[in-house]
């Protein structure tokens, strides 16, 4: 058992993992993750629906994923490790006017970085996926680069290169707090006592804000449960892993084993760590609207249902960069239900800032989080 290292990493979701391998590679020392689970990846990432894309309203998530997307499609060819990928694109379906023009902004935007994107009638729409409901419909967008990939499959393989570059992981290892000492990060505590390191990765996911709270940073990360349930096969299931959005809702489906996954946003969401599974969201809010969406789904029958948390922050935006006030403790988190297909950039990110003192392959200085305090705001409008 150490009782010191370079860097500590709280937390053993994909994030954490990702970061792990990352800064070991980039030479930044002995790194030691803490995951207080028996297992990695049992938070929002064991939750997670797994989609990737390239579709956002802001530059800097676009820009982010135009990384992030290449590292995951390029994951088992550079690394050898097994990593189940489908790019059968993202359809996000439009139903007010309001929505579509500020869709339309998106396409401009996202097609200016480089992009692949295609703006789509209703009846182009439902040819892609047969039975969605057109009725009311604007428009649609649908991103053929976008996909879905298996966010255990990363997790473990981000952990499992980690290891190889010699990073220790310890499941069973809670932090109880960060310690800082003037203005510096010193370490953390745990129950068998104090970990030394001069730096500290919160990588905590939906549990973020108490863990910075013990270091006196004020990170507003709510956790929000998120309900998911998976049906059996049904006639009509789609054929594509094609992810669908109905933008006005949040509700999602995508092709999973012979049936669909689904899920969506509520209108009234308030912070919990409460995991319970929903039934009565799910029968009163997701199913009327899953009819609704996409009628063949009135035959399915429901095989599993879960709920994970959404790790929110107020602008929708991830909170990257080192904490202000406490030198060497960085942050990590807030990614607001699209961490999973961010972590391998976010990773590599932590470790140039870390490592070499600045981000490089992407400029994510409008992350920090003296961004609410200073007003720099630039939120994200389409979060799933
Ligand atoms: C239902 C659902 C669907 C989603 N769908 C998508 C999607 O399609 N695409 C996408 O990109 N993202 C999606 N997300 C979001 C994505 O899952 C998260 O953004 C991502 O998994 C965050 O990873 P993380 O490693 O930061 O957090 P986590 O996976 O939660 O990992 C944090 C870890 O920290 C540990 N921890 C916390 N506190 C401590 C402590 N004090 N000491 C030690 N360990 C601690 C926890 O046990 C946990 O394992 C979804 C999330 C949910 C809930």
């Amino acid at each position: 058992m150490t009782d010191t290292a370079d860097v500590v990493i709280v937390g053993g979701g994909v994030v954490g993992a990702s970061a792990a391998y990352h800064l070991a590679a980039a030479g930044a020392g002995s790194v030691l993750v803490l995951e207080r689970a028996d297992e990695l990846g049992t938070g929002a990432t064991g939750a997670c629906a797994g989609g990737f894309r390239h579709q956002f309203s802001s530059r800097v998530n676009i820009l982010l994923s135009l990384e992030s997307v290449r590292m995951i499609l390029r994951f088992s060819e550079e690394h050898g490790l097994p990593l189940d990928v489908a790019q059968d694109g993202y359809l996000f379906l439009v139903r007010s006017e309001e929505s579509w023009r500020e869709f339309l902004a998106a396409v401009d935007l996202q097609r200016s970085l480089g992009v692949e994107v295609d703006v789509l009638s209703p009846k182009e729409a439902a040819e892609l996926i047969p039975g969605i409901n057109e009725d009311g419909m604007v428009g649609a967008t649908f991103g053929p680069k976008d996909g879905i990939a298996d966010p255990s499959g990363l997790t473990q393989g981000y952990a499992t290169l980690a290891r190889r570059a010699g990073v220790e992981i310890r499941t069973r290892a809670e932090v109880l707090r960060v310690d800082s000492r003037g203005g510096r990060v010193t370490g953390v505590s745990t129950p068998g006592g104090p970990v030394s390191a001069s730096v500290v990765v919160n990588a905590a996911g939906p549990w973020a804000g108490p863990l910075a709270a013990t270091a006196g940073v004020d990170l507003p990360v709510d956790p929000i449960p998120r309900q998911v349930v998976v049906t059996g096969p049904f006639p009509g299931a789609p054929d594509r892993k094609t992810l669908v959005i109905d933008a006005d809702t949040a509700f999602y489906f995508h092709r999973e084993g012979p049936g669909v996954l689904m899920g969506m946003g509520g209108k009234d969401e308030r912070p919990s760590f409460d995991t319970r599974v929903d039934d009565r969201f799910i029968a009163e809010e997701v199913l009327p609207m899953a009819v609704q969406v996409f009628p063949p789904l009135e035959e399915a029958d429901l095989r599993y249902r879960w709920c994970g948390l959404y790790e929110m922050s107020p602008d929708r935006q991830p909170v990257i960069g080192v904490a202000p006030g406490v030198e060497g403790f960085y942050l990590a988190n807030g990614f607001s239900g699209h961490g999973f297909q961010h972590a391998p950039i976010v990773g590599k990110l932590l470790a140039e800032l870390i490592v070499e003192g600045a981000a490089r392959t992407v400029d994510v200085s409008s992350l920090g989080l003296e961004r609410f305090v200073e007003g720099r705001v630039v939120p994200e409008h389409h979060v799933v």
